[in-house]
């Protein structure tokens, strides 16, 4: 029986002619489709600019970066996320300060952040945990800029313009892919332009005025993200599909989702008491369910701070995230939700 990932691409014909048609094009990066792929993503979100990048990470550096976050200066970000939204502020040479989530939905808990400023605090990273968007109304009236490591969460209703600066990811596992690549949307006009300065080099024609990085996109990547983003509202609708048929049989274990609408469904993410035990069982019965996160906090990089974040470590320890992807037939949800039964 063929093992079920808890998540993974789909890529149809359109999507390898597209990147075909590049690969027999005169430019295979810092053509065409790289400004293509921007007006695309402003399309679908509302953003004013976008600027594409190499990755979700190099996005997440550069909205760092672009805020003049550096030594000295502190950043909050919630424990319950990918390592990389912390690693970022740590890139600028800044200092994250990580904060609990809320018990239910595992999103930044603001009530958190206000305890957690002080006069060096120049940012907050929201965290769009599962696909829902974190509080940001509650995370902008604190007085300094916040940004959406929106990762998670294209596709939901609002994202990219609910922050000031809004980082995507087009892993193979997101709501669209790219291969590798990511995206700084915002509507600051200054701010995008210092992150395409910094995606190559610090150029500004052909002198450097600072130090920039290579964080360019490949026109093979955004033929590619462009072919996909045709096929975002389908993805998200399968995701919901699926999701709600997981509801059914979860219910109150599953984390809360507020509203289906503002929701990517990027992860369905339940809570066991013996999750150790019942991913093990699912991998006996061919179901690869996954673990989003150990919190930032006790992570080896991040000192193994325990008891920093109840919250965060009591989810750390629960959390199973179901398959859920677009390419999941009806049948493989069933073989999921038969094989939970048998293993809780
Ligand atoms: C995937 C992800 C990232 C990093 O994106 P990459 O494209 O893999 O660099 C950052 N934050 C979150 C929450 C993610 O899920």
């Amino acid at each position: 029986m063929k093992t079920i990932p808890y998540s993974r691409q789909s890529i149809d014909d359109d999507d390898i002619a597209a990147v075909v048609a590049v690969l027999r094009s005169d430019y295979l990066t810092t053509g065409p489709k790289v400004p293509e792929f921007e007006a695309a993503l402003c399309a679908v979100t509302g953003a004013k600019h976008a600027v594409a990048v190499s990755s979700g990470t190099a996005a997440l550096h550069l909205a760092m970066l672009s805020l003049g976050i550096g030594p000295g200066d502190e950043v909050i970000v919630p424990a319950m996320t990918f390592v990389a939204t912390a690693n970022a502020v740590r890139y600028c040479g800044g200092t994250p300060v990580i904060v609990d989530v809320l018990h239910d939905t595992l999103l930044i808990d603001p009530e958190c952040v206000r305890r957690a400023m002080t006069d060096r605090t120049k940012a907050i990273i929201g965290v769009d945990y599962a696909g829902q968007p974190a509080d940001y109304e509650a995370l902008k009236k604190l007085g300094v800029p916040v940004v959406a490591d929106a990762c998670h969460s294209l596709g939901a209703k609002g994202v990219g313009t609910l922050a000031d600066l809004t980082c995507l990811s087009f892993h193979p596992v997101k709501s669209i892919t790219t291969g590798e690549g990511g995206a700084v949307l915002t509507n600051d006009p200054y701010a995008a332009d210092r992150c395409m300065e910094l995606r190559n080099h610090g150029r500004i024609g052909a002198e450097s005025m600072t130090l920039g990085y290579n964080y360019r996109m490949s026109d093979i990547h955004a033929a590619l993200g462009l072919s996909q983003i045709r096929k975002l509202k389908s993805f998200v609708a399968s995701r919901r599909q699926i999701s709600d048929r997981y509801g059914e049989f979860c219910g109150r274990s599953a984390v809360t989702c507020k509203d289906s609408e503002r929701h990517a469904r990027h992860l369905y993410v339940v809570r066991i008491r013996d999750r150790d035990g019942v991913q093990s069982r699912l991998r006996d019965r061919g179901i690869c369910a996954g673990v989003h996160y150990v919190p930032v906090n006790l992570q080896a990089a991040y000192r193994n701070r325990v008891a920093l974040c109840p919250a965060a470590e009591m989810a750390g320890r629960e959390v199973l995230s179901l398959p859920c992807f677009p390419a999941m037939s009806d049948s493989d949800v069933d073989r999921v939700i038969s094989a939970l039964r048998e293993s809780i």
